[in-house]
């Protein structure tokens, strides 16, 4: 009896340490911005991707932007989002209508951001996204993600996409296959595609001068979508590309890295 009292005490004590030495070894953090592995939970549930690795099932969440490194909650586990320096940009807007905007312009600018949000609700599980991405025009990175702006020396929301280089009439292409969930004219980011990835993986594509898509088209990799142009508020022609997942904006520049998937499990 004496026996057993004494091997359930080493027991506990064993299973207390190894806990401990579990949650030391898994810490979680990542980038601002970044999509990230994390273990699956084992009451997975049928609407999650889930990709299996040397070291177990895991699944992949985003991280949101942050500007000071925070401990944050997502999907039930602690993580720690790293703050990064990603510079600030100063643009002048000329067109003061564009930057103090008329109730009009406000109205619609507020109907488009809800017709956007919708169009964001609710992704498609009949796409399994490969996250391999090609990137969507060749051009250069002008403005990276999570830049700090200020137009007209006043401060705004920081850049949440990538700006890509391109002559009015370059294509455009889906970098990964998708559904388009939305085509429009916007105050804001001009002629419009949101492409639906499936799992919540989404990208948008803004500025075009021509946009070559349907509502409710499956593209392939590669598909064009539209053209390179300046519509909307903008500085001059380029693609303002935007990449959302699991909820937040991500960093698209990581993304087009060769092999981005294998790189992070
Ligand atoms: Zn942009």
């Amino acid at each position: 009896m004496f026996q057993k009292k004494i091997n359930l005490l080493n027991l506990s004590l064993f299973i207390s340490f190894t806990s401990l030495q579990i949650i030391a070894a898994d810490l979680i953090e990542g980038q601002s911005g970044e999509i990230i592995p994390i273990p699956a939970p084992q009451d997975k549930n049928e609407d999650q991707l889930t990709f299996k690795t040397s070291s177990g099932i895991k699944q992949l969440i985003s991280l949101p932007f942050v500007k000071q490194d925070l401990m944050i909650t997502r999907h039930h586990l602690d993580v720690k989002v790293n703050w990064v320096n990603f510079g600030e940009s100063r643009i002048t807007i000329t067109d003061s209508s564009k930057v103090t905007l008329s109730d009009a312009d406000q109205a619609r600018a507020n109907k488009e951001a809800i017709e956007i949000k919708a169009a964001l609700k609710n992704s498609t599980n009949e796409i399994t996204p490969s996250f391999n991405f090609i990137p969507p025009v060749p051009g250069r990175i002008t403005s990276p993600f999570g830049k700090q702006r200020f137009i007209n020396g006043l401060p705004r929301s920081a850049h949440l996409a990538l700006d890509l280089s391109g002559a009015i009439g370059t294509p455009i292409v889906a970098p990964l296959k998708g559904k388009v969930v939305l085509v429009g004219d916007y105050f804001y980011t001009g002629l419009t595609v949101i492409l639906d990835h499936g799992y919540g993986l989404f990208s948008s594509y803004a500025h075009m001068s021509e946009i070559q898509a349907q509502l409710g088209d499956l593209l392939e990799q590669s598909d064009q979508i539209g053209k390179v142009g300046s519509t909307g508020r903008v500085t001059g022609p380029h693609l303002h590309w935007t990449v959302y997942f699991d909820g937040n904006k991500v960093n698209p520049e990581s993304l087009i890295q060769e092999d981005f998937l294998n790189s992070i499990l």
